[in-house]
């Protein structure tokens, strides 16, 4: 990974972090940095912070940190050479090319281009002898020979190796289709052969933002069993990470998605107009795909199917998405299973006063918690009124209180006003509540991605703490080094994260080198640079003085045992110290 200095200093000085963050996060002045909501973990109040003047971000809630490039390597799910280079491209700049290792980059590059001539084929079967099958099994499905296209969809053939055969003749080799998943290894009498994973199954290719095939999900023709199966984690792919036919979606502007469960009610929405339909792929909802939906959108409709299982997973899928900034609304189907179906009997006007009519998350969630209760019994009314308060205290704003106070009150036949009271009393102890974890997590995940990269910080606290200022201090003020180098090495830190990091730090400012957040970019992962800036901004509450790092140092020694360890006392000028240290160094 070796971008020269020049390049990533040419990177630093144009990039401009503060356009690049605001693409997907809405940034408020504060001081010297722009605050909002950090798009890398869920929270309601701001702790990701952007400073121009570094061309950084730090959040303080999870310790994200990092520079441009980062940035966009999390956001894009690039490695760091493909971030370097779309950096570059938005910047105009060209990238000296024969400096770095991008081995990963070529790897995924090529399951990217074997994805691609894999749909192309799958595709292509449907106008086939081999693939009527699959062109029968979509008609029979309803859908428009544009649908098919607008999705690329496609057919599997019956064979064992019919995809792989193409695929070589393309010149693909065996090691790259399997990294691909688009063909697997099985053994029958000692020999090892290679087949194709799917077979004999429509094929839904499955696209990430930026129409790179990344996947594919294959369904079969009747009912046995798998019904579904999808390509497995790859260099290209990863389970719960995407949404599928969000890159569809995205585009149609509106600032809603249709969340369902499967691609196939995704694709017949799409068909029937509704072209912000997407789907989750595979699993229940992760916090990444939410935070990915709320990214493009500012309400969810969640429809999943009518069943228990799908019951049972827009109540799981409730709590992520409760975690994040968005409006939600469950739609409740009645008189078919999914939205296919519902559409495909009753047409997309009936779908449509459905969504219409979705009920908010508010609603919802009371209807959930009257449940089967008996509402006619004084036990019953007691304990939906507890559940429903609790809902609200905790949900709604005050003008939505009053509403469904109201509603209580009728339905349940109780004083409004006294629901009224026993909400502000719930809302007033969930907001002390809320304010001490908020408090307790702001800091929990720092000291716990700390210790996750140095486990021996716990056995060496003292030093770890002094280590961690001392490289902070060093960041904000690299001019210190020549100073710094004459009281402490390296090889004199005790933990091995902090060791290690010395040794990146003192060895570039031995060469006169920058140790800016983005020249640090290249010779780091996204966590070591995290936890690197942690450091840079814990020294910005010190006074930045020679002292304070002379006082880390005198730590440090103490903790290697060096004999005679002085006792300074705090008057002493700068040269007094460095002249003390000095001389226990010998
Ligand atoms: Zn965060």
């Amino acid at each position: 990974m070796q971008i020269p200095d020049g390049f990533l200093q040419q990177l630093r000085d144009r990039a401009d972090i503060e356009q690049l963050v605001s693409q997907h996060v809405q940034l408020r002045r504060s001081g010297r940095a722009l605050m909002g909501l950090c798009p890398f973990h869920n929270e309601r109040t701001p702790s990701f912070a952007v400073y121009p003047d570094t061309n950084s971000f730090f959040c303080f809630g999870c310790g994200a940190a990092g520079d441009a490039i980062s940035f966009l390597m999390r956001t894009e799910r690039l490695d760091y050479v493909e971030a370097v280079k779309l950096l570059a491209d938005r910047l105009g700049l060209q990238l000296p090319e024969e400096h770095y290792d991008d081995s990963l980059s070529k790897r995924r590059q090529r399951i990217l281009a074997a994805n691609r001539e894999a749909a192309r084929f799958y595709h292509a079967q449907l106008g086939e002898p081999q693939g009527a099958a699959g062109l029968e099994y979509w008609r029979k499905r309803g859908l428009s020979g544009k649908t098919i296209r607008r999705f690329g969809l496609g057919f599997a053939p019956n064979g064992f190796g019919v995809l792989l055969e193409h695929m070589r003749g393309q010149g693909f080799v065996p090691e790259e289709l399997l990294e691909a998943n688009l063909a697997r290894k099985g053994e029958k009498n000692g020999r090892s052969y290679l087949a194709d994973n799917f077979w004999n199954r429509v094929i839904v290719p499955i696209l990430d933002l930026r129409g790179n095939v990344i996947a594919f999900g294959g369904r079969v023709l009747d009912d046995s069993k798998p019904k579904y199966i999808n390509t497995a984690d790859t260099l290209a792919y990863k389970k719960g990470r995407d949404i599928f036919a969000l890159q569809l979606a995205k585009n149609t502007g509106k600032e809603q998605l249709i969340l369902c469960e499967g691609y196939m009610d995704v694709i017949a929405l799409h068909q029937a107009g509704f072209e912000n339909a997407v789907a989750c792929l595979g699993t229940a909802l992760t916090k990444e795909q939410a935070q990915l939906l709320a990214r493009y959108a500012k309400e969810v409709v969640l429809c999943y199917d009518a069943d228990e299982a799908g019951q049972a997973a827009t109540r799981k899928a409730l709590a992520v998405l409760r975690q994040t900034t968005l409006r939600l609304r469950v739609l409740q189907l009645s008189g078919g299973k999914d939205p296919d179906e519902i559409i495909r009997a009753f047409g997309a006007e009936r779908f449509r006063s459905l969504l219409e009519g979705a009920a908010n998350n508010l609603e919802y969630r009371l209807l959930a918690a009257r449940g089967s209760l008996d509402l006619e019994s004084a036990d019953g009314k007691a304990i939906y009124l507890k559940e429903a308060v609790k809902i609200l205290a905790a949900e709604a704003g005050p003008l939505e209180r009053d509403i469904y106070a109201s509603r209580l009150a009728e339905e349940l036949d109780v004083r409004k006003d006294a629901i009224l009271a026993q909400l502000r009393q719930t809302a007033k102890r969930d907001a002390r509540r809320d304010e001490r974890r908020y408090y307790a997590n702001l800091m929990r995940p720092l000291t716990e991605a700390a210790q996750k990269l140095d486990p021996a910080r716990a056995q060496h606290m003292a030093a770890a703490k002094a280590e961690e200022r001392l490289l902070g201090l060093l960041q904000q003020n690299p001019d210190f080094y020549p100073k710094i180098r004459e009281m402490v090495l390296a090889e004199d830190f005790v933990t091995p994260f902090n060791r290690n990091l010395a040794e990146t730090l003192f060895g570039r400012l031995e060469e006169g080198r920058e140790i800016d957040p983005t020249m640090l970019s290249g010779c780091m992962g996204a966590d070591e640079l995290g936890e690197t800036l942690r450091m840079r901004h814990a020294a910005e509450g010190l006074q930045n003085s020679l002292q304070e790092c002379l006082d880390c140092a005198q730590t440090l020694l103490g903790e290697k045992r060096l004999a005679g360890r002085p006792r300074v006392s705090a008057g002493m000028a700068d040269e007094d110290y460095l002249a003390l240290f000095a001389g226990l160094r010998k």
